[in-house]
């Protein structure tokens, strides 16, 4: 059995849904298909997920959302007209979305958080209508009926364990059932959703609970590339990737997989396809717990913007016990989660995301490191970049970093910050925001030019 997920770009038009429907339909083990909301149709279009979050804003903000409301009814209907579907189903989702917007507010993330799913469920009602329309047995499968239950966390949740054993049974549904990514329910029955980009985690959670022999993810690349292929023109092409290489890249930056993905099937080791609906022929990218003839030592480079530094240092830090043990509440308080942590014998570190440190915040923790940490020193560094290159075989090569820092050196960039050790596969630079493009270029050049 093969669980399946569809990306925003492969259900944003009549066409792509055919598409769509014709992969699902031509592999029988295809069975459980986890689909996105409609996402853009070119390149300045707006995802249906952002629309929904602009019509909750206008509604939350100003009171009225209609003008927003009619937009993403449009878009639903035009999609439904376009596939040739009576007009029942696009009432069915202009009435599920009118019921929303006249939901209770009294709680902002969770008015938020019931709008936002709303492109997923009526994607995933509109698709298997589509199909059944076209001979095939097919249903939409709840989330709420499946007992996918997430934590309350709105738009951050994360899965319960005992969701996996409530899944199991969609292994049992006859034909193919069409579920709905992103969103799950709270234990009190609230709609909760994911991270942003989250239908791939769902699509991961029902491939562990059925216990499928693999996941394919279908989006709109043939594979993924060794490095953004905004920057560099025609990179070379993944054809296989281990998890561990697949988490630290999509950790900095390698969008094509979300990065809270891989855990339920890594539990599992089911091997997950990366795959393009546009063109399904093609071999794609598969991510599994080992793989062979490892000739190069790297596979791929990704860069992430939007990190911070909060550098501090103190004479004599390595002989001070609980040091760490201090900084580190200081950041429990202030609900803050660091990044990673280099140190040096007098002087520490903390690279955090920036956007969970607003100035506010840096003012507070700047203040108690002072006060109850007496620091010699200390300063925030803002707009830094975080560079890796990733690949199983760097374990065995000799080099690495000198062939790595010379072509920081011959593109004049400075390094502020260097990570290696901890990960065995890969290695960390931190660069100023306005360098990253050209490290990565660098880097993709000595690598693989
Ligand atoms: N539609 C959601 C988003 O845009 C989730 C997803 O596409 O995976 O983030």
């Amino acid at each position: 059995m093969k669980v399946v997920k569809f990306g925003g770009t492969s259900l944003a038009t009549a066409d792509q849904i055919r598409k769509v429907c014709k992969i699902v339909a031509s592999d029988p083990d295809r069975r459980l298909v986890v689909v996105s909301a409609p996402g853009k149709r070119f390149r300045e279009d707006i995802k249906v997920t952002d629309m929904l979050i602009a019509c909750a804003k206008a509604k939350l903000e100003k009171g009225n959302a209609e003008k927003e409301l009619s937009n993403i009814i449009n878009r639903f209907s035009d999609i439904a007209a376009d596939l040739g579907m009576s007009k029942d189903i696009a009432n069915i989702i202009a009435t599920d979305l009118k019921a929303r917007i006249d939901g209770d507010t009294s709680n902002k993330s969770r008015f938020m958080d019931s709008l936002k799913a709303a492109g997923e469920d009526n994607c995933a009602r509109l698709v298997a209508a589509y199909l059944r329309g076209t001979g095939v047995e097919a249903s939409y499968v709840s989330p709420a009926d499946a007992g996918l239950l997430l934590s309350d966390e709105f738009g951050n949740a994360q899965v319960l364990p005992q969701s996996y054993a409530n899944l199991k049974s969609l292994k049992n549904l006859p034909g193919i059932t069409i579920f709905p990514g992103f969103f799950g329910y709270s234990i009190k029955g609230e709609v909760v959703t994911l991270p942003r980009g989250g239908s791939d985690i769902t699509g991961s959670i029902l491939a562990a609970a059925v216990e499928a022999d693999l996941y394919e993810n279908f989006t709109d690349v043939d594979n993924v590339y060794s490095v953004n292929p905004n920057l560099i023109s025609n990179p070379r092409p993944i054809h296989e990737l281990t998890y561990r290489e697949m988490r630290e890249l999509s950790y900095a930056g390698f969008s094509v997989f979300h990065e809270e993905a891989l855990v339920p099937v890594f539990m599992k080791g089911i091997p997950v396809s990366i795959k393009n609906t546009n063109n399904p022929g093609a071999p794609g990218t598969t991510i599994l717990k080992n793989r062979e003839n490892i000739t190069d030592p790297v596979v791929g480079i990704a860069s992430e913007s939007g990190f911070c530094f909060i550098y501090m240092s103190k004479y004599l830090m390595n002989r001070e016990v609980g040091f760490g043990r201090k900084i580190l509440t200081i950041l429990e308080d202030e609900c803050l989660s660091y990044e990673h942590i280099p140190s040096g014998i007098d002087n520490i570190s903390i690279i955090l995301r920036q956007d969970r440190m607003d100035a506010e915040k840096e003012a507070r923790v700047v203040n108690r490191i002072k006060a109850e940490l007496s620091v010699d020193d200390i300063s925030v560094q803002r707009d830094i970049a975080l560079i890796m290159i990733v690949g199983e075989g760097m374990q065995h090569s000799i080099g690495l970093a000198s062939r790595a820092t010379t072509a920081f050196f011959k593109a004049g960039i400075n390094i502020e910050m260097i990570n290696q050790g901890s990960s065995e596969v890969s290695m960390m630079f931190g660069v100023k925001n306005e360098d990253s493009d050209n490290a990565v270029k660098a880097l993709y050049q000595e690598f693989f030019g």
